[in-house]
């Protein structure tokens, strides 16, 4: 791994028309949809590289109402996405996980029972897991940031609201509550190197996730670890170790669901249709109501964030279509890993 994280040249070319040709044979040359609903930038906690941790008093706050979130889903339905992601900065009140409960029911009915639902949404406690998924969400995303304990103590605040073992508690939480699981890490953060990489292909790898959702570390001025921003590998440099991660982690976990994230394209703007070219099966297209998107900005060039969704859908299929590549419209696209497994269990 740690030679493949470093190949140039015709062995770069070779490791990604490899993960490419297992993609296409495995699970056809196709991408599948998720439309990003990004519901609230209200959070509890203080990661010390997101934009929209607790304490940026630079950062306004904002919370779709019901009507929003359904108005969304409803467009990613129209539109054939197949599928939507909600969002959010984490909280555990009972007044958010019940908020969740009732889009997600919402949605369900809107759109009798067809689009997919996958709940990006923080730490909870076990109820809440088992609560929204028994209102119809069927996949969840936690990133593990990283699978290092150190590194992970070093990018958040020293306290029980930011500890690496509740993380790691979190993940098999999500899964006994029925959800295929999504995780992933951060590219390129500060104190990181390619051993460090190489042990979270592996971690991803142990805890034989679902889908994964991994991307570059991009700096946001208002956070605390911008102050290694001297010490970063350069952004192209992060991306393209994104790239081989993307590609090796292919070739280890053969029919996973992995996404071209929405910090490739900060970086360079064909950045995920690159990412799909070489492995990655899922795009998360921003359907958030584009008066809310400026103020979900997590880190610097964040795209998209004044486009209508409309003109991003259109754009969307010419710019995969450009690639080679199609999108599958209308389906939930779950990865032949959750669904062999649970024929199996059952
Ligand atoms: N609050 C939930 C959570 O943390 O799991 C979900 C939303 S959070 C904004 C989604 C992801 O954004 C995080 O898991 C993190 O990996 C990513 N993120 C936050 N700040 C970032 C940054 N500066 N660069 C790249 N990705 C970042
Ligand atoms: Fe909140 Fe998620 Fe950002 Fe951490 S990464 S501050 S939990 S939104």
């Amino acid at each position: 791994m740690l030679y493949l994280l470093q190949v140039q040249g015709e062995e770069r070319s070779l490791l990604f028309e490899t993960s490419k040709a297992i993609r296409d044979n495995l699970l056809g040359n196709q991408v599948f949809l998720r439309g990003l609903i990004e519901y609230s930038n209200v959070c509890q906690k203080d990661c010390l590289y997101c934009g929209i941790r607790k304490s940026n008093n630079n950062q306004q706050r904002y919370m779709l109402n019901k009507k929003e979130v359904i108005e969304c889903a409803k467009f990613a339905y129209e539109n054939k996405y197949g599928s939507i992601v909600i969002q959010s900065g984490e909280r555990q009140d009972a007044l958010f996980i019940a908020k969740i409960t009732a889009f997600i029911k919402e949605i369900k009915k809107m759109s009798k029972s067809e689009l997919g639902i996958t709940l990006s949404l923080g730490e909870q406690k076990p109820e809440a897991y088992r609560e929204w998924f028994e209102a119809g969400a069927h996949r969840y995303l936690l990133r593990i940031e990283s699978s290092n304990a150190e590194i992970y103590s070093k990018i958040h605040p020293q306290n029980q609201l930011h500890d690496f073992e509740k993380r790691i508690q979190a993940l098999h939480d999500i899964r006994k509550a029925g959800f295929q699981l999504g995780t992933g890490v951060m590219i390129g953060l500060p104190f990181q190197t390619l051993e460090h990489l190489a042990d979270d292909l592996l971690f991803l790898q142990r805890i034989d996730v679902d889908m994964v959702g991994m991307g570059p570390y991009i700096e946001h001025k208002d956070t605390p670890l911008y102050s290694y921003k001297d010490q970063l590998l350069p952004r192209k440099e992060r991306l393209e170790l994104t790239f081989k991660m993307i590609a090796i982690l292919r070739i280890m976990m053969k029919n996973i669901n992995i996404a071209a994230t929405t910090a490739l394209q900060a970086i360079d703007p064909m950045g995920r249709e690159k990412a799909i070219k070489i492995g990655a099966n899922v795009i998360m297209p921003n359907i958030t109501p584009g008066s809310f998107r400026k103020s979900y900005k997590l880190y610097e060039d964040k795209p998209c964030t004044d486009e209508a969704p409309g003109e991003c859908t259109e754009c969307l299929d010419a710019r995969i279509q450009m690639i080679g590549s199609k999108i599958s419209y209308n389906q939930w696209g779950d990865a032949p890993h959750f669904t062999n497994k649970t024929i199996t269990l059952n």
